[in-house]
């Protein structure tokens, strides 16, 4: 069965160009690939190169060592396989926005060491997720709820290209959904921003102005799997139709079950297990993967 190798690079870093597209192409037939069209996504930042002759699994061992260091993503896809999704689900924290907000939150509080230590273990798998949320709110226990505003005004920030990913699936009919493990007050901001049409999360309880705990039950790693169940439900559509997308342990049954499930910069458990994986891309990158062209993008 032949293949889709989409190559893409941030632009930031490096730029694909003839010269490397030929050296993995060399890579590729030497191991007894037949490689066909190069078609350019938005040069040099995204293309599609078919392949046959390789299982997916080798095309993407042969081309990872082939690039060593060098800060190309490479997803391989059934040739012919209508990429572009009806649905996208996206974890928030590290994903669609830059920073961890419990770890912000922290800050305020002067305990985001011990905090941050928490949430890497438990993004990482090691913790089991409700658990590792009760625990560090208790250690914000007291919290004035004005931290709030102060961390969405002052530290979250979109990641580069959460716009144009939203806006542009959103303008060819594509549902978005933003689930987080983080809370309401920044969901709620953060969809409105970036375009998502509904968002979930955890709910921080407050009482006379101070941080007194979370809600139950807490939205973790299976709620955020029921939530994809729900919306392909809801729009009609099943889950092989579905991106997901999320960079830590309890975004990985949601990314496994999904049609498109992508590990974004994500922490080495979740991006091994992941069927796709981008380490460099921005967010953009998932629009090359779904055969958008950056003349497609809608932007700001
Ligand atoms: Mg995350």
């Amino acid at each position: 069965m032949p293949h889709t190798i989409t190559l893409i690079c941030n632009p930031a870093n490096t730029v694909l160009d003839t010269s490397l597209i030929s050296d993995l192409s060399d890579a590729l037939e030497r191991e007894g690939g037949q490689i066909g069209r190069l078609e350019w996504l938005d040069g040099p930042i995204a293309a599609d190169l078919e392949c046959a002759g390789l299982q997916a699994d080798m095309i993407e061992d042969i081309l990872r060592d082939k690039l060593g260091d060098d800060p190309v993503d490479v997803v391989v896809h059934l040739a012919g396989e209508d990429r572009r999704r009806k649905l996208l689900v996206a974890d928030m924290d590290s994903t669609i926005i830059t920073v961890e907000c419990l770890d912000e939150l922290a800050d305020f509080a002067g305990k985001k060491t011990e905090v941050a230590a928490i949430t890497e273990r438990a993004m990482r798998g090691e913790l089991v997720f409700e658990d590792a949320l009760r625990e560090r709110i208790a250690l914000l226990a007291g919290l004035p709820e004005s931290a709030l505003a102060g961390t969405y005004a002052g530290r979250v920030r979109l990641m580069p290209g959460a716009r144009e990913l939203v806006r542009t699936m959103a303008a060819n009919g594509a549902h978005a959904v933003l689930v987080s493990g983080g809370f309401s007050y920044f969901t709620e901001r953060v969809a409105a921003d970036a375009g998502f049409h509904a968002e979930r999360a955890n709910r921080l309880i407050f009482e006379n102005g101070l941080l007194k705990g979370v809600a139950e039950p807490i939205l973790g790693r299976e709620a955020k799997l029921a939530a994809l169940h729900e919306f392909c439900a809801v729009h009609g559509i099943s889950e092989s139709q579905a991106l997901a997308i999320g960079d830590g342990a309890n975004d990985l049954a949601m990314i496994q079950v999904a049609g498109m499930g992508v590990a974004f910069h994500a922490k080495p458990v979740v991006a091994a297990a992941a069927r796709a994986r981008i380490d460099y891309g921005d967010l953009t990158a998932l629009l090359y993967l779904q055969g958008y062209r950056g003349g497609d993008f809608v932007r700001d």
